[in-house]
């Protein structure tokens, strides 16, 4: 999953970056809105996290461009203790959630994880396809209660097709969610990943469909 981070505060973002990336995100940050309100129609991100508090155009005007240029990406504020008011402008102008500053790391991850499944087809932190149990608190994949021997970009493919089902996921959004501005992926390296993981998920009750000029479906 690839998460758009934008936030001036070089402690926080640096602490968050690490926390992430350490869970198995990708993210970009930015420190300033200005940059992020045409990028998010340039590449595809699961999930943003937006200060409220920035240089130039603040955290809600940003908001408030977005969602009126039609996007639905799912959105967390980071705000400030006494922000009650930016809170509720933010909320209203169409952020998803928000945290409080200073926020433990895990309360942040957890509110992710809601959001993301929100936003897919699944309601709890557990979904299940075939013979498969994706947990994805814990980040593993088990048939029988036995763990799928699976690397990172693996589990990240299966993740998101297991949240997109039972639609398709396209080609462009797993490439560019498994992709960062420092390393960035090809539609070739997307489809060695999927045949590695077709092949890990034989006999496992479900089958990762080609849907042709698009992109794939988990199909039980
Ligand atoms: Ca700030």
């Amino acid at each position: 999953m690839r998460i758009l981070l934008i936030e001036d505060d070089k402690i926080v973002a640096d602490a968050l970056v690490e926390a992430l990336q350490r869970n198995g995100y990708t993210v970009d940050h930015l420190t300033a809105a200005e940059p992020g309100e045409k990028l998010i129609h340039i590449t595809h991100y699961d999930l943003a996290i937006v200060d409220i508090g920035l240089p130039g155009m603040d955290g809600c005007e940003l908001i408030k461009r977005w969602r009126q240029s039609g996007s639905a990406m799912p959105i967390i504020l980071l705000t400030a203790r006494n922000g009650l008011h930016d809170r509720i402008t933010g909320l209203d102008l169409g952020a998803d959630d928000y945290v409080v500053k200073p926020f433990k790391i895990p309360e942040l991850l957890a509110r992710m994880r809601a959001l993301i499944r929100r936003c897919g087809s699944g309601t709890s932190s557990e979904l299940l396809a075939g013979k498969i149990r994706i947990d994805l608190a814990r980040r593993v994949a088990e048939v029988n209660d036995q763990p799928l021997d699976l690397t990172g970009r693996e589990w990240e493919i299966l993740q998101q097709l297991a949240l997109a089902s039972p639609k398709p996921l396209s080609k462009q959004v797993m490439v560019e969610s498994l992709s960062d501005w420092d390393n960035e992926l090809s539609d070739n390296a997307v489809e060695i990943y999927v045949s590695r993981l077709r092949h890990k998920l034989h006999n496992c009750g479900v089958k990762i469909r080609t849907i042709r000029g698009f992109g794939y479906r988990l199909d039980e």
